[in-house]
């Protein structure tokens, strides 16, 4: 069983439709997957139609962004009912102020040196609602001021660099809370990617245990090898369910694409350990 619980579409910051996300998963040899755009649930009905043409298993997902002390920090909401009207209003208060960040976005790389940035970023965004760093990047990329997306963010876009903007999103328990008002399992995304010190990353489990939060992601294409099996242990000594997935955004992209994890650990017990779809 290959099963891939991350994934983008173009609905957030992925390149492709999310009926094209779930053709390539299949033909990837993905057997039970979930799209997770970020905090916004729109291509969940398409994604789940083109899952049921495939023949493959397919659950409706999204990843919440959340401020945490200060860092962003992701949770994936997985089996959630995409109706659910506590959620939907949760994730609406999550994306606004979006666009007015990406201007400010804008005006800094100006500032910089690199005028019409905004502009450029929303011509890759295919929903201008949700845009956000990955357009710049793609956009910064495409015009040739660094050699591919993963070179903008070691000069633009995050802390310390141009075009960093701080940005309050949502708080932990209530991400986690919007996810179980719709029935879903609360997930921390690629745990390893925070930057965060072994009693903060610790602080950051206990509290999103104490919110009801259920798994973590060990085997993610944004954690290294080595950290599969670090987040194994932690993922053992917290008595956490464990979750897999490529976090998948665009084909040729330096992240992983689907089909190409090892499977988790087998001394953990994975998030899917009991679903019946
Ligand atoms: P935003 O929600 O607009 O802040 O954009 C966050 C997105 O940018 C993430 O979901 C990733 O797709 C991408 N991203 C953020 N930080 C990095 C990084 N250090 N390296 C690569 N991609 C990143
Ligand atoms: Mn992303
Ligand atoms: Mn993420
Ligand atoms: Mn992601």
């Amino acid at each position: 069983m290959d099963v891939d619980l991350h994934s983008h579409s173009v609905v957030s910051d992925g390149a492709l439709r999310p009926a094209e996300v779930v053709a390539r998963a299949a033909a990837n040899g993905v057997n039970l997957m979930a799209l997770t755009d970020h905090d916004e649930i729109g291509g969940l009905d398409e994604a789940r139609r083109a899952a049921a043409m495939a023949g493959i298993r397919f659950v409706d997902g999204v990843e919440i962004s959340v401020t945490w002390r200060g860092t962003t920090v992701h949770i994936v909401g997985l089996c959630i009912d995409p109706a659910d009207s506590t959620l939907a209003g949760g994730l609406e208060s999550v994306r606004s102020g979006r666009v007015e960040r990406a201007r400010r976005i804008g005006e800094q790389l100006e500032e910089a040196g690199i005028p019409g940035t905004f502009e450029g970023a929303l011509t890759h965004a295919g929903n201008r609602a949700m845009v956000g760093r990955t357009h710049f990047a793609r956009y910064l990329a495409e015009i040739g001021v660094v050699p591919d997306v993963k070179a903008v963010f070691k000069r633009y876009l995050v802390p310390g660099k141009p075009g960093y903007v701080p940005h309050e999103w949502t708080d932990l328990a209530s991400a986690v809370g919007w996810i179980r008002a719709a029935r879903g399992r609360a997930v921390v995304a690629h745990p390893g990617r925070y930057g965060l010190s072994a009693d903060a990353l610790d602080a950051l489990l206990v509290e999103f245990r104490a919110a009801g939060g259920e798994a973590i992601e060990v085997v993610t294409g944004s954690h290294s090898p080595d950290q599969y099996s670090l987040f194994a242990a932690i993922a053992q000594k917290h008595g956490f369910l464990a979750s897999r997935g490529s976090d998948f955004h665009a084909p040729g992209d330096y992240r992983a694409d689907f089909g190409k994890l090892p499977p988790l650990p087998h001394r953990l017990t994975p998030v899917w350990h009991d679903w019946q779809v």
